[in-house]
């Protein structure tokens, strides 16, 4: 009887560990499994195995992805001289719907926020500088809109320029403060159409 319940508090402690799950959700979480089948159980263990064994990052462009390069860098009907940047890979799915873009990606990882100590270093800019060697013609800068994502947005735009690659912004047809990952693929066509140069 101990044993098991130790058992239990040692799940509840691992699961209250994951962003958004409370101490609460966690237990709760825990005695659910526990009463699920033991194949039910066991597939979604695997489940988080076959993730960490087979999804890694694709040394391009920083998408995850089950091979590298991803099936993006690898796709050679894409333009291989327009690179738009964003902050997370779901920001990548949602920019890929739009149809007429069909450039690379590059995924920062993130944003610059001084408050949070996320500088410069710690996103993948430098990889990103190395690949405009290659004949990129242009950038477009699609970090959210919001005061980080904009600080972003200008940071990049002032270390492409002087590169001599035409470096855009996604338009502002986006509400202020939203997150590019929920946006429609309309709304994101017409940011993407009405984007302005630096
Ligand atoms: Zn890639």
């Amino acid at each position: 009887m101990f044993k098991s319940a130790a058992s239990i508090e040692k799940l509840a402690n691992r699961l209250a560990r994951l962003p958004g799950i409370g101490r609460k959700s966690a237990t709760r979480l825990a005695f659910h499994i526990l009463k699920l089948s033991r194949e039910d159980a066991f597939e979604l263990a695997d489940s988080i195995r076959e993730v960490k064994d087979k999804v890694g990052f694709c040394s391009i462009c920083n998408n995850i992805s089950e091979s590298d390069p991803c099936r993006i860098c690898s796709d050679p009907q894409r333009k291989q001289d327009v690179i738009c940047v964003v902050e997370e890979t779901s920001d990548a799915a949602a920019m890929d719907k739009v149809e007429e873009f069909d450039g690379l990606f590059h995924i920062l990882g993130g944003c610059l926020s001084p408050l949070d100590g996320i500088g410069p270093d710690d996103l993948k800019i430098m990889g990103l500088i190395t690949r405009l060697k290659k004949g990129v013609t242009e950038v477009i800068i699609a970090t959210n809109p919001n005061v980080e994502g904009e600080a972003t947005a200008v940071y990049l735009a002032g270390l492409i320029r002087p590169l001599g690659i035409k470096v855009t912004r996604i338009a502002r047809g986006l509400p202020v403060g939203s997150d590019l990952e929920y946006a429609d693929s309309a709304t994101l066509t017409r940011a993407m159409e009405g984007r302005q140069e630096y």
